[in-house]
């Protein structure tokens, strides 16, 4: 065979919903040597990346580490671990990913009530009150921040409610940790899981996530064979993780070396000073795509710091603009799913690209792409809102 060539990836800037361009220090963490599942190193660098995301998350508990997964995994290992068959879930459904949790909790063969809602909207209190009431669940799981629509779920009320009805609480935060305010045990959540390649500024591929004392307790109750996914079986991962270090499988160390560093870069900036960049680069991002004379997608009132929808301009062709975009700019830019397909474009503000630079260079090649694509757009109208913003924080 003729042996391709070493990867050499083309020079980008990633300003879609993710994955978005790597902190270069975690890259150089990345690239360490590999040490023995049991060197010392080895087990202190776990116990360190634990401790690390304990701050990351905003908790205290004990069983909080890394799944060897992309943050879909961590969603499959927290559902197959919690989850008997016949077990009541209720979801909020507002994106592609409340789908994901409909269709992970169905596979693990409970009955999911879904509360199926409008893209781009969230469900009121009242709405998951009246659903917690009727169907009185083990468990309602909910996306905190769902890319797909750019629209974060408040989680006021929701401890209380699912304390009213002995229910466990879980959250996707793969989208909004790090870039946004995620409280896990103010906000009283028992699972939450992420992923790196969103606000915490890594590669996919690793899902930190955390359990609550209540869930552990769910989780032990399952023992000794009733969890139906051997890789996925959170009891015997919290044994790896615990000091006793009961091997399951080989802890994905050039993964771990990576979420460690990403927590590093998050926590020496400070978690809130994180957020509030993500908060700052995101308003400037949506303050350009108005100046622009673009329209924002959904809810703006409930919005993630980090991602903006922009309906794509009517007679304008949104793939040939997100592809000049990439061929002569090397900028991209997000898609859309689902019933937004072809609808709007998504823009992200996350991780190492929630930078000034990245947002005026993205709001530049945008007016000029779209200019080219026959959109009018307002010149200069984007880099001088986005520039205002920066100007008054
Ligand atoms: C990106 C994302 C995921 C999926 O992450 P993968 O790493 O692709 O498995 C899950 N949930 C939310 C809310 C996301 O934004």
């Amino acid at each position: 065979m003729d042996i391709p060539g070493p990867i050499n990836p083309p020079a980008r800037l990633l300003m879609g919903p993710g994955p978005i361009n790597v902190d270069p220090r975690v890259l150089r963490a990345m690239a360490a040597q590999l040490v023995g599942q049991y060197d010392p190193y080895m087990t202190a660098t776990m116990n360190e990346t634990a401790a690390l995301y304990r701050e990351v998350f905003a908790t205290a508990n004990a069983h909080t580490l890394i799944v060897d997964a992309t943050a879909r995994g961590a969603i499959e290992a927290a559902f197959v671990s919690l989850l008997e068959p016949g077990d009541r879930v209720v979801v909020p459904n507002f994106g592609r990913f409340g789908h994901l949790l409909v269709e992970i909790a169905q596979r693990c063969g409970a009955e999911v009530h879904a509360i199926d809602l409008e893209w781009g909207t969230v469900a009121t209190y009242e709405q998951i009150a009246d659903e917690m009431a009727r169907v009185q669940p083990k468990m309602l799981a909910s996306v905190h921040g769902d890319t797909s629509t750019t629209i974060a779920q408040p989680f006021d009320g929701l401890r209380e409610l699912c304390d009213r009805y002995g229910s466990l609480l879980y959250a996707d935060v793969t989208a909004s940790l790090g870039g946004n305010v995620v409280d896990t045990d103010a906000w009283g959540i028992d699972v939450a899981t992420a992923g790196l390649q969103k606000c915490l500024g890594g590669p996919p591929g690793s899902a930190p996530a955390t359990f609550s004392e209540r869930a552990v307790a769910a989780i032990d109750a399952r023992r000794p064979d009733l969890i139906r996914s051997n890789y996925f079986d959170m009891a015997m991962i919290f044994d790896y993780w615990s000091d006793r270090r009961l091997n399951h499988h080989t802890e994905a160390t050039t993964m771990l070396f990576g979420a460690r560093e990403c927590a590093r870069v998050i926590l020496e900036e400070g978690l809130t000073n994180c957020q509030g960049r993500h908060l700052l680069n995101g308003r400037a991002m949506l303050a350009g795509i108005e100046g622009l004379g673009l329209i924002p997608f959904g809810d703006i009132e409930h919005k993630m710091a980090n991602v903006v929808g922009v309906h794509i301009p009517d007679g304008v062709d949104g793939d040939a603009v997100r592809e000049t975009l990439l061929h002569d700019f090397g900028v991209e830019i997000g898609t859309a799913f689902g019933p937004l397909a072809g609808r709007i474009w998504r823009i992200g503000t996350m991780g190492y690209n929630a930078r000034q630079d990245a947002v005026l260079i993205t709001l530049a090649a945008l007016e000029i792409v779209l200019r080219r694509h026959g959109a009018r757009v307002l010149t200069g109208g984007g880099v001088d809102a986005a520039y205002e913003v920066y100007a008054t924080a």
